[in-house]
């Protein structure tokens, strides 16, 4: 059968990816992924043909890989963080029935979110959300309700995409609409350029992070009404006080 891999790299590559991707990695022939994300790749390049296309042409990235395997060359499709999770893995799926004769294999990755979470603590320990606040692809109206309903549920928020440069307010319109339904000293947290050079991370309360500067390389924690700080790391409490009294 031929074989396209499509990898999650996980957020920064070399100590944060699996055993199972960096086999998948050996084994490929050619490496196919946006020209950072390469990057991720660097230690497994030697040998290898590379594919890079430029950030915004993903759907010619996922057909040139496919092609490729088609061809008979194993191919591995490289994403950071997970493949599945904003990355490749959906769009690669959809044009692969244009391709029958090529077996596509999904292998997770570390993503974002749970690395970020790790860094700072335990935020995400019981139930989350995960919103974009990129409109490339989402309208911001969606994204919008999407975040109001996640304040209303008092769902820890995880924020991808919080800011770039041509959408420098988002952030800013995101923490207005969970204020409606938190205090403004509600715990949250940023994480930026996990498991890479120039990692940094920063506690600090919901009206604060309205005020932040952030990057596209950051991921935001916004707490739940019952996410707390402890000696500087930001945990969610899983509730087992509360049953304790209960009993
Ligand atoms: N597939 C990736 C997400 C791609 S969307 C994953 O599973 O992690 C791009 C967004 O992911 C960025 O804007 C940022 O919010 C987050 N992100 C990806 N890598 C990151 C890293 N190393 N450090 C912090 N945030 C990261």
């Amino acid at each position: 059968m031929k074989q396209l891999y499509v990898i999650g790299m996980g957020p920064g590559g070399g100590e944060q990816l699996t055993p199972q991707a960096r086999q998948a990695l050996e084994e490929s022939a050619v490496l196919c992924g946006y020209t950072a994300y390469l990057e991720l790749a660097r230690e497994f390049q030697a040998g290898k043909e590379l594919i890079s296309t430029p950030m915004t042409r993903e759907l010619e990235r996922c057909r040139l890989a496919l092609e490729r395997a088609a061809a008979g060359q194993t191919t591995a499709l490289i994403c950071s963080g997970d493949a599945g999770v904003y990355g490749m893995a959906g769009p690669v799926l959809q044009l692969a029935e244009e391709f029958p004769e090529v077996d596509v294999e999904v292998i997770p990755g570390v993503t974002a979110a749970l690395a970020g979470a790790a860094l700072l603590g335990a935020p995400l320990i019981h139930d989350f959300a995960v919103i974009s606040l990129s409109d490339l692809l989402t309208p911001w109206p969606v994204i919008q309700r999407r975040l109001d309903c996640a304040g209303a549920g008092d769902f820890v928020v995880c924020l991808y995409n919080p800011m770039s440069k041509k959408r420098r307010d988002h952030l800013r319109r995101a923490c207005d609409i969970l204020l409606k339904h938190r205090d403004g000293d509600t715990v949250c947290g940023w994480v930026k350029n996990i498991g890479r050079v120039g990692q940094e991370k920063r506690l600090l309360t919901l009206a604060e992070l309205r005020e932040e500067q952030v990057d596209m390389f950051t991921t935001v924690f916004i707490g739940s009404q019952s996410t707390r700080e402890i000696a500087g790391r930001m945990v969610t409490p899983r509730g087992y006080e509360a049953k304790a009294c209960a009993f």
